[in-house]
């Protein structure tokens, strides 16, 4: 396939292309197959006009991107994506308000077009924000049209998008956030891996020396980065622990196994937001505002107000209420089969969170707050059992269950390409101890 070691040379540790294909869990070919001819990138920072000149004798069509800016204006914008096209800006400007996002423009949102070379609009997309683990991308588009009266049609569409896997390595040297960071692996990317790792947010446990290799996906439709998706895979190397998953997914089975195709997905977050664990589960404590010798069947998640809060299991919404004197605003979620789980002290609630609505692993409940008996802002998260409290902490909350017969056949025959991008990083890992960003196209 390639000479690994020349490749190295020629490129250094920081960045490797590899030619290959990796299984990849969203295979789906978005409706319009077109692959872009060349991207442009930061539309703001080369001349587009002069590029597409070079450029109009080669393609019948070139991409260009920009990313909203503050005090952006739609003329602005066009200009930036090297649209020169009239009927197209009296299009634009036509829409009605109300459903014209170009007429109110939110900073951050990607926008891609389809331009001819001399400038002409064939198709431009403003994509909505995504979710680092959603299936599919909302975007409004406005299109060159053959029929009817108007030369361009416009609509809300919602595609399924083309992904990319990206394979990382990275080498503890001081912090597992440290590592990510010089190894370029995204932060969404990266909340995947400590969930996987399971006490992962206890940072001190990933020691010096503790090493992971992970591969996930980048997501992109028609030629467009819409950024990092899913992990793919992951392998931990710690002095007391080696973790390893991989994702998995056909019509009747999603989730994480490890090769021998066992499941180590959790049906439970560990911790429902990203926080630094203040008061553990105890069965004697002295409460902090009573002073109260009183038992603490929860943990305490230190954390700013306005920290998100996840509903650590698929469930349905039991009790909203408020308590001045206790919980401040919480909430409790039944998940059947005998557990639920209390989040309290909350600043607000997510919108739509109200008794008897259904909510997914991972989908925000609400923000932390101080709200209730508290002497600082931290989320009180409450998991049981049967009516029994148990420790998120240490409770063992993997399913373990077996992948058999036909289907660990299709498991096996997914992960082998991964297992053997996943042993090409090893080397190359061992061959410079370092942290590196890998991206196989
Ligand atoms: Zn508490």
């Amino acid at each position: 396939m390639m000479n690994f070691k020349m490749l190295m040379k020629a490129l250094g540790t920081s960045c490797l292309v590899l030619a290959c294909t990796v299984y990849s869990s969203h295979s789906a070919i978005s409706a319009e197959t077109a692959q872009p001819s060349k991207v442009v990138e930061k539309a703001g920072e080369v001349d587009l006009g002069a590029l597409i000149q070079e450029w109009a004798g080669e393609m019948d069509h070139v991409y260009a991107e920009t990313v909203i800016r503050n005090k952006d204006n739609s003329n602005k914008i066009f200009e930036r994506l090297g649209i020169k096209d009239s009927a197209f800006k009296r299009y634009v400007n036509s829409i009605k308000p109300k459903e014209n996002p170009f007429a109110r423009l939110v900073p951050g949102r990607l926008i891609q077009a389809r331009l001819t070379p001399k400038g002409e609009v064939i198709a431009i997309k403003l994509f909505k924000p995504i979710d680092t683990l959603s299936e599919d991308i909302t975007y409004f588009q406005i299109s060159r049209s053959n029929t009817g009266k108007s030369k361009f049609v416009h609509e809300n569409k919602t595609s399924a998008f083309t992904t990319l896997p990206v394979a990382a390595s990275a080498y503890v040297e001081r912090t597992l956030d440290g590592a990510a960071q010089s190894a370029k692996i995204p932060a969404g990317v990266m909340k995947q891996v400590k969930e996987q790792l399971g006490d992962s947010f206890d940072v001190k446990k990933v020691a010096n020396g503790d090493s992971f290799n992970v591969i996930y996906e980048r997501r992109q439709l028609d030629g467009a980065d819409l950024g990092p998706g899913r992990l793919l895979a992951l392998e931990f190397f710690g002095k007391d622990k080696t973790v390893e998953a991989y994702w998995f997914e056909n019509d009747n089975f999603k989730g994480y196994f490890n090769a021998d195709g066992e499941s180590v997905e959790k049906t439970f977050l560990r911790m429902p937001c990203e926080a630094r664990l203040t008061s553990t589960f105890n069965r004697v404590r002295k409460h902090p505002v009573t002073g109260r010798l009183r038992p603490h069947w929860g943990i305490d998640l230190a954390a700013p107000t306005g920290t998100p809060i996840y509903a650590s299991s698929d469930g349905k919404i039991v009790t909203k209420r408020y308590q001045r004197r206790g919980y401040g605003y919480w909430l409790e979620i039944n998940h059947g089969s005998g557990y639920s789980s209390i989040y309290a002290h909350m600043s607000k609630y997510a919108p739509g969170m109200k008794e008897g609505v259904q909510v997914k692993k991972g989908q925000l409940i609400g923000y932390v707050g101080r709200t209730g008996m508290v002497t600082g802002s931290h989320l009180h998260y409450e998991l049981k059992h049967n009516g029994q409290q148990i420790n998120p902490l240490t409770a063992d909350l993997r399913t373990g269950e077996p992948l058999t017969g036909a289907v660990k056949q299709e498991f096996d025959l997914a992960i082998s390409p991964i297992k053997r991008q996943l042993a090409l990083l090893g080397k190359f890992h061992l061959a410079h101890n370092s942290n590196s960003s890998v991206s196989i196209e």
